[in-house]
């Protein structure tokens, strides 16, 4: 069963062995996934109909409206001393997507400041956007970023990830975390029961190496299935084989953490 889309602009906060405890955001219309990929490991399910690109459709939380309610959780969290970790722009697809996602990100970093200034901003994206001049701009702004790379070849790419959308082929993705700064590749490792997708054989560890030593990337998240995915027939990697890609990581000069499937 995919998760159901969030019905806020924030939420959590959440847990996670990767983040600690975060505080979300979410910049996506309520009611449904919105993104540019069609990851089949996609724990909000399959991307459906048109609801793929940038400010498409209705329901888009204004900036001012995102503004508000991050500040108004944020005093909350505050009046409570709620611990956190972190600020974490996410949701239910991908926020950049959004159409004044500069613009909120700086509201965001100037709340941030006002409110919570040792709270670290961060945002998780997947890519694709990040070599557009207004998205990278705010991109930019982020304390942490943590973009995604399955693969580094074409063919493993638009298996996992779906492709489709805009600017979605691996080279043009390469092209726009070429010079971003700071980052932290996150890689989800998973195969088929029917053998069709798999990005942890050998040949495809090796592009995606490639690919991650082409945008210099300095630090690494390597995990697996721990939810529902898209696609049925997906299985997790075993832990064995994600702790010897983290190995050929390391060797490449990189940090590389590993997040196992929870027992
Ligand atoms: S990029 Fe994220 S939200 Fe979009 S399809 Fe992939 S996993 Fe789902």
């Amino acid at each position: 069963m995919a998760l159901p889309p969030l019905e806020h602009i924030t939420y959590g906060p959440v847990r996670s062995r990767r983040l600690g405890i975060s505080l979300g955001v979410n910049l996506l219309p309520p009611g449904g996934k919105v993104c540019n990929m069609n990851c089949a490991y996609c724990q909000y399910g399959w991307t459906r109909g048109t609801a793929r690109y940038r400010g498409q459709g209705a329901g888009w939380p204004t900036a001012q409206a995102v503004e508000r309610a991050v500040s108004d959780r944020l005093m909350r969290a505050a009046e409570r001393n709620e611990m956190l970790d972190r600020l974490t722009v996410a949701g239910h697809g991908e926020p950049t997507l959004h159409p004044e996602f500069e613009d909120v990100t700086t509201r965001l970093c100037a709340l941030r400041n006002r409110i919570a200034p040792r709270l670290p901003i961060a945002i998780l994206s997947n890519s694709t956007t990040a070599g557009w001049a207004e998205v990278r701009r705010g991109l930019e702004m982020y304390d942490e970023r943590y973009m995604k790379l399955d693969a580094g070849d074409p063919i493993t790419y638009a298996r996992i990830n779906g492709a489709g959308g805009p600017a979605s082929s691996v080279e043009q993705v390469l092209d726009g975390l070429r010079g971003l700064g700071a980052m932290t590749i996150q890689a989800m490792f998973v195969s088929d029961a029917n053998g069709e997708i798999d990005n942890s054989t050998d040949g495809a560890v090796e592009d995606w190496l490639r690919a991650l030593e082409s945008v210099r990337a300095e630090r690494v998240h390597i995990y697996t299935l721990d939810r529902p995915p898209a696609l049925g027939s997906l299985r997790p990697v075993p832990t064995r084989r994600l702790r010897e890609i983290a190995g050929h990581v390391r060797a490449a000069g990189m940090i590389a953490e590993v997040f196992a499937k929870k027992k």
